[in-house]
């Protein structure tokens, strides 16, 4: 004679209630972009965008006559546009103009957009005709941010007088020129 099997568990056994101290889960996916900011000082969002565009620098093919600079542009709401770095597809690149290459000047999402540049950009270029000032006045970019006014050891730039008199934004952060320094260090011995 068969004995009866035991009931079949189907029900599982009830998880603990979450504890109370538990802190909320991240949202999925990435962090939020930061959003540029819109004036004429450097904001949190402004610095972390700045320190990218330096960390890009460190990916330019090293030269003794030319500076290692990246550049990043990020539009209104905190989207990257396109970026660049120095000599990156030929070797007279400058950083933003590898960057702008990518775009056409007329692009909607330049309205706005902040340029973050571990240099000032040029104003004079010996092997192109327009120099990286003229190529961020060439497209409706507003806000230009900097870490080191350049040095006059290629050229005499003047980058962040043009772009102001353009009526465009410029913000320095000087606090952050060291570290764009330590990736030209080599030049300036
Ligand atoms: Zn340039």
């Amino acid at each position: 004679m068969n004995r009866p099997r035991p009931p079949h568990r189907s029900e599982p056994s009830p998880s603990p209630p979450p504890s109370p101290a538990a802190p909320p889960s991240p949202p999925p996916g990435p962090a939020p972009a930061p959003v540029p900011g819109t004036g004429a000082e450097a904001t949190a969002a402004d610095r972390e965008w700045l320190e990218r565009a330096i960390a890009l620098s460190w990916k330019c093919p090293p030269s003794q006559t030319a500076f290692s600079v990246g550049a990043i542009v990020v539009d209104v709401r905190g989207a990257v546009v396109t970026d660049g770095y120095s000599r990156r597809d030929d070797p007279h690149d400058h950083a933003e103009e590898a960057a702008l290459r990518a775009v056409d000047p007329g692009d909607p999402r330049l309205v706005g957009a902040t340029v973050y540049s571990s240099l000032e950009p040029c104003t004079r270029r010996a092997s192109r005709v327009r120099s990286c000032t003229r190529l961020i006045l060439d497209t409706r970019i507003s806000r230009v941010v900097f870490a080191w006014r350049e040095p006059e050891i290629f050229v005499n730039g003047e980058g962040a007088e043009e772009l102001r008199l353009a009526g465009r934004t410029v913000v320095e952060v000087p606090d952050l020129a060291h570290r764009v320094r330590e990736v030209n260090e080599h030049l300036l011995r």
